[in-house]
């Protein structure tokens, strides 16, 4: 078959010209290829032969022909090198050991982005494993490509898997919004994981990490990054206020005759929620509750709680302190011990709180995080293919792919 033949135009190869060819049952076609040029690259030390020591046909899937499945048949030849000894060729169609060529490698790649390994294999037919495999290659590729010297500011999160277990550790570069590291469980271990792969170097130039209040994290960071600025993430802040009020709630209720306690079933989802999100109906409902006489310490907590969001939200650093402190002391007069607790840990982390105060940083990605977990678990297998899942998260949060 003549290189002039409309085929070769067809398939577009640049180093392979295709010599024969054959349809089958209209549904699909197989391209027999030779190479243009008696040229074999050692692929070690990239020197040219003009002959070779022995040659293998392999079977490779390849982009389709209007509706055709395409597979070509490419000769893998192996040359005589003086240096190497016998030796592989170098080739750029595929990688070696693959069952399809590179080019519809990126395609499956580019199809797994909004759907599932399973889907896109059924799509085109192949078995899921080729579509995985395509895509862990790639997004390996693209990791590798990432610009990470200019990083100045870290968060640190820790996601859960499912309620109350299996954790993952993400880590974020704040700045351009996007998770830069996934590690397993949530202990010290995983943050000093973090900084070997992350290198000395890099670690010097953080100025400031955002974490929520969790002990093994803090210590580690205090190691790490002296010089940083650890600053504890408002929210996580607030939220052990609503542990607080919720043990409250418990207390009293356990407290309350029989017939009582229907007041408070259900009042977990008021009292937590921030007060200018409730609707009317709430709101008169939340009304009632406070209202009730064995509840002066639930009202008194709750105002706590808003009073304290209202604190976080002061943007002056120096305002924000001393209201805290007004806070704090009024709290203290309460009177009542979950509260009082939780004033003692205030104290002991004022640090992380007044830096907050001083630079206002969040790591604003978190929320997003679980849901994107969750989703990505189906497909990924979740913890059962650990490499492929955290593979995936970096795909999906990490700003790989120019467009994300
Ligand atoms: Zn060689």
């Amino acid at each position: 078959m003549p290189d002039a033949h409309p085929i070769n135009s067809f398939v577009g190869l640049q180093k392979h010209i295709v010599v024969r060819w054959k349809r089958h049952h209209k549904s699909w076609i197989e391209l027999w290829l030779e190479p243009r040029e008696q040229a074999f690259i050692c692929y070690r030390c990239r020197a040219v032969f003009t002959g070779y020591h022995d040659r293998t046909l392999v079977r490779l899937r390849d982009l389709d022909i209007a509706s055709h499945r395409v597979y070509l048949w490419m000769p893998r030849h192996r040359v005589d090198c003086p240096r190497d000894g016998v030796c592989r060729e170098a080739t750029h169609l595929a990688r070696r050991g693959a069952r399809c060529t590179k080019r519809f490698e990126k395609l499956l790649f580019t199809l797994t982005k909004d759907m599932t390994v399973k889907a896109v294999a059924t799509l085109q037919g192949v078995d899921w494993e080729m579509v995985k495999n395509a895509e862990v290659r790639y997004i390996a590729g693209l990791l590798r490509k990432r610009d990470l010297d200019k990083i100045t500011d870290l968060g640190i999160d820790e996601v859960s898997e499912k309620k109350g277990h299996r954790y993952l550790t993400l880590v974020t570069d704040i700045r351009r919004r996007r998770v830069i590291w996934v590690g397993r469980r949530n202990d010290r271990a995983v943050i000093r994981a973090f900084f070997r792969w992350f290198g000395k170097k890099r670690s010097r130039r953080i100025r400031r990490v955002v974490i929520d209040m969790h002990d093994p994290y803090e210590l580690e960071l205090r190691v790490r990054c002296p010089r940083a600025s650890l600053i504890y993430d408002h929210f996580h802040v607030i939220k052990p206020m609503g542990v607080a009020i919720d043990n409250i709630r418990r207390r009293i209720q356990g407290q309350l005759p029989p017939e009582g306690r229907r007041y408070l079933k259900g009042s977990r989802y008021l009292l937590l929620r921030p007060s200018e999100t409730l609707t009317s109906k709430q709101c008169i409902s939340l009304k009632e509750l406070l209202d009730l006489p064995g509840n002066v310490e639930l009202t008194t907590a709750y105002l706590l709680k808003e009073d304290l969001r209202a604190v976080f939200r002061e943007l002056d650093p120096k305002v924000a302190r001393t209201e805290l402190r007004d806070w704090k002391r009024r709290a203290m007069e309460s009177g009542i011990p979950e509260i009082i607790d939780y004033v003692k840990m205030l104290n002991r982390r004022r640090f992380g709180i007044q830096n907050f105060f001083r630079h206002r940083q969040t790591n604003g990605l978190s929320e997003g995080f679980n849901n994107v977990v969750k989703t990505l678990k189906k497909d990924a297998y979740g913890f059962h293919d650990w490499r492929y899942f955290r593979l995936k998260i970096l795909r999906k949060c990490g700003k790989l792919e120019s467009g994300d």
